[in-house]
């Protein structure tokens, strides 16, 4: 990697502004490497939502309010003049974990990022699995339970609604309004709307029963969505990332125990865990791999 660079997307002005942005860091980055356009092979773009990497056109992303159907490649392609490809983030994680990290050398994998939601991607005989329209590996709107609480997506019960650091959170903060005797407060400032899955780390790497048990329950729920995927997929390897996996043991321990009670006996032998590698990179690396495998293709064709 030559250079990065990095903003916030400003969601809320709409497709535009963010091409915008996503134009000047793009500028930005290729300065910062002392490189031109007219040197790039290609662009890989790497969204989230719904991206078609057959179509090029990302139809809707839940963290993009308003976008309809934007056909993202190609106004990259034309604004920029370079051949452009377009891959969901969590797909191109994926890849980029496949590539350059934890999944080099695995054939039939699934990248898992817990995070504020969950996202995937699905490796199957080397191949990232982008499905009919792209909107494979959704991971994190399986239905874990059909009761649970509303999702983004607007299901009930999904499993980033009940396994991620969102969840965590929730959950914690409700605890707390109920009464329960924890320490949390105390981590987050006495505010309540400042309890994130860091600070119930936090409190539970100092003992703190209640923080350790919302964990332990986080946790749980993880197992469920693993033992999910190890039936369905039979992967040889799951690489886990997303800032709420940082916690490590406390989290993952019940994860791996819960998915061996539920996956079939041996299908869960079969698989090996691993932590991500390349942290916020994956996407990025994915992205461009990506670009440069179907570059290949159309050389081919
Ligand atoms: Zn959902």
């Amino acid at each position: 990697m030559l250079a990065r660079d990095h903003s916030i997307t400003p969601a809320q002005q709409g497709h535009e502004a963010v091409i915008q942005s996503i134009l000047e860091s793009a500028y930005r980055a290729l300065e910062q490497a002392e490189v031109a356009i007219s040197e790039l092979t290609a662009i890989g773009i790497g969204a989230p939502g719904l991206s078609n990497p057959e179509t090029g056109i990302l139809s809707t992303s839940p963290n993009l309010p308003g976008w309809q159907d934007v056909p993202l490649r190609d106004i990259i392609e034309k604004r920029l003049g370079k051949r452009a490809f377009l891959i969901n983030d969590a797909n191109a994680a994926a890849l980029g974990e496949f590539y350059f990290g934890a999944a080099r050398g695995a054939h039939n994998f699934i990248y898992i990022t817990l995070s504020t939601g969950i996202g995937g991607g699905i490796v199957i005989d080397g191949k990232i699995y982008t499905g009919a329209i792209g909107a494979a590996g959704e991971v994190g709107h399986m239905t874990i339970d059909d009761d649970g609480p509303v999702c983004n997506c607007g299901n009930r019960g999904c499993w980033e609604t009940l396994a991620s650091g969102t969840a965590l959170a929730r959950e914690a903060r409700h605890q707390i309004k109920e009464g329960g005797r924890t320490s949390i407060l105390e981590y987050a400032e006495g505010d309540i709307e400042k309890v994130t899955a860091q600070v119930i780390h936090s409190a539970a790497e100092q003992g703190d029963s209640l923080a350790k048990e919302l964990i332990a329950r986080t946790g749980y729920y993880v197992g469920v969505g693993l033992a999910n995927l190890i039936n369905i997929f039979n992967p040889e390897l799951i690489v886990i990332g997303g800032g709420l996996s940082n916690i490590g043991d406390m989290l993952l321990e019940p994860a791996f125990k819960m998915a061996g009670d539920r996956a079939y006996k041996e299908a869960f032998r079969a698989v090996r865990f691993a932590s991500a590698e390349l942290g916020r990179n994956s996407g990025v690396l994915g992205a461009a791999a990506f670009a440069l495998q179907e570059m290949r293709k159309s050389l081919r064709e």
